[in-house]
């Protein structure tokens, strides 16, 4: 059973009514219907947000920014325990909420906990350095937390995100204030409420609402010190453009276009399953997705046989029947991907295979059939954007110039994977390649809270995952004490 779920923002520690009193629906993407309400944020309530998280740190004397490390981190491991002991409920809710299968919506709720643990225990070996300067001088660094983090956190992951972008930031020191996607807030709402147990009023604070109205307020707000921001490059240049006005940093995850590069040496039984699942995972609304397939020219036909069987056997149904992938997660995304597929159709691209619509998915629902296109050319709309949906173009290449031609050859850069038994080619590749995460005879390595993950060109800037996220989270300052 779905737990209440409150029209309400988090703010210290209290469900708080939305200022203007307004409310938004939230739509079951597996028949359109309304089962649930929640507040529509607006500027005073990410005020009141603000006001809180502030007080909660308040230079480092408030109720969380006096917490010392080591307790710190023991909260944060009471959290992510809390969040593991309930993440079958948590699992339920962003099944609901975004359509994710099941098994998918269970992998996110242990992915958030475990980013708890990992960053619970890294709470008291976030430190600075001495500095080899002068005679006469001592110089040392410390790193502080930033104060208030803002997180603007998308629909597609929202415990994963919230858990790489919130987690690390708290563990930091920060005091946050988050705001989910509309179309999906309802885990981030129960997973504050749980939080609330463990934390200093004001240290999580969680507001709903529209990006144009809270994610715009977030961003433009002067006692805000970092915005950390996951979603599309045209929302991610108005948040960095926001902040920028009050010189406030960034960290923006903007997605991709990413390439799956296969080499005739490779392991092909092994890569067949990873290439497919790069693409189907989460109905292909992932920023990491491999929406491109490029292969060696003499394996083509082969592989593509290969890869066009198995993914006419892909289905998509209600998340709560657990089928290969679920529907997407509004109207919206499931009428730009059918206008994408519909584009390849019309500009005479060949189709290799098609999913199915199992037919237990209501037709009011949003979904789209897992759809390959072959022979797609690099300069066609469908090989250089990211469509966010279930949809995987395949490509010929002729040697590994060409590969790294094509690979580099889009706006994005977040992540490569890349199928070779050559050791050199690997590494050869690998350092060429445009992307902040290069997997080798893998896709993902099952996602890794460890790995430092982010991407260059319009893929965004700054990295999250891993310790390297915590740099980010806070400010480094120099002390130079002379003593003669
Ligand atoms: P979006 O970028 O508009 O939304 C992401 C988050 O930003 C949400 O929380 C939203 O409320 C907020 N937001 C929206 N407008 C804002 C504004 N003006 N100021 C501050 N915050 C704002 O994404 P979308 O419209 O929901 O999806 C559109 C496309 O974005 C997708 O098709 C996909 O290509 C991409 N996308 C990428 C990711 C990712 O993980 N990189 C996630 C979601 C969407």
């Amino acid at each position: 059973m779905l737990p209440t779920i409150q029209a309400a923002h988090l703010i210290a520690n209290r469900w708080v009514a939305p200022a203007g009193g307004a409310t938004l629906p939230v739509l079951d993407p597996a028949d359109g219907e309304i089962f649930a309400y929640i507040a529509r944020g607006n500027a005073a309530d990410i005020d009141a947000a603000v006001i809180a998280a502030r007080a909660a740190y308040d230079g480092g004397d408030g109720p969380w920014g006096r917490v010392p490390a080591a307790e710190r981190g023991r909260l944060l491991a009471r959290l992510g325990q809390e969040i593991a002991a309930n993440a079958e409920e948590l699992a339920l809710l962003e099944c609901r909420d975004t359509g994710k299968p099941m098994k998918q919506a269970r992998a996110d709720a242990a992915a958030c906990a475990r980013y708890f643990e990992y960053y619970a225990g890294a709470c008291d070996k976030l430190h600075g350095e001495t500095l080899p300067y002068q005679r006469g001088y001592t110089v040392l660094t410390v790193r502080e937390p930033h104060g208030v983090t803002g997180h603007i956190i998308p629909w597609n992951y929202p415990m994963q995100i919230f858990g790489r972008s919130a987690g690390a930031a708290l563990a930091a020191g920060n005091a946050c204030v988050v705001k989910p996607a509309e179309d999906a807030c309802l885990s981030l709402l129960r997973i504050a409420e749980l939080a609330v147990k463990y934390l200093p009023e004001g240290a999580l604070n969680i507001v709903t609402g529209l990006g144009s109205e809270a994610g715009a307020a977030l961003s433009a707000h002067t006692g805000i010190d970092h915005i950390s921001f996951t979603g599309s490059p045209v929302t991610g240049s108005l948040v960095a453009q926001a902040a920028a006005v009050n010189h406030r940093p960034v960290t923006l995850e903007l997605g991709g276009k990413s390439p799956q590069i296969v080499f005739a040496d490779a392991d092909l039984d092994a890569a067949l399953p990873v290439l497919i699942n790069a693409i189907i995972q989460n109905g292909g609304q992932t920023c990491s997705a491999g929406s491109r397939v490029l292969i060696e020219q003499s394996i083509y036909a082969p592989l593509m046989a290969r890869l066009a069987e198995a993914f006419g056997r892909l289905r998509a149904g209600p998340g709560s029947a657990d089928l290969d992938l679920g529907p997407l997660i509004n109207a919206r995304q499931r009428d730009r991907v059918a206008g994408y597929i519909a584009q390849g159709e019309r500009d005479g691209l060949r189709v290799a295979a098609r999913g199915t619509v199992s037919e237990g998915a209501a037709s009011s629902g949003y979904y789209i059939a897992p759809t390959l296109f072959t022979d797609v050319p690099a300069n066609h709309a469908l090989a250089r954007e990211e469509v966010f949906g279930p949809v995987l173009v395949a490509m010929p290449f002729a040697d590994e110039a060409e590969a790294l031609r094509l690979a580099n050859g889009t706006d994005y850069g977040l992540i490569a994977g890349l199928w070779t038994r050559d050791g050199a080619r690997q590494l050869r590749m690998a350092r060429k390649l445009h992307a902040g995460q290069v997997f080798i005879n893998n896709y993902g390595a099952g996602g890794g809270v460890e790995l430092p993950f982010g991407g260059m060109k319009h893929s965004g800037y700054g990295r999250e995952k891993g310790f390297e996220a915590l740099l980010g989270f806070t400010a480094l300052k120099t002390i130079a004490i002379s003593h003669g």
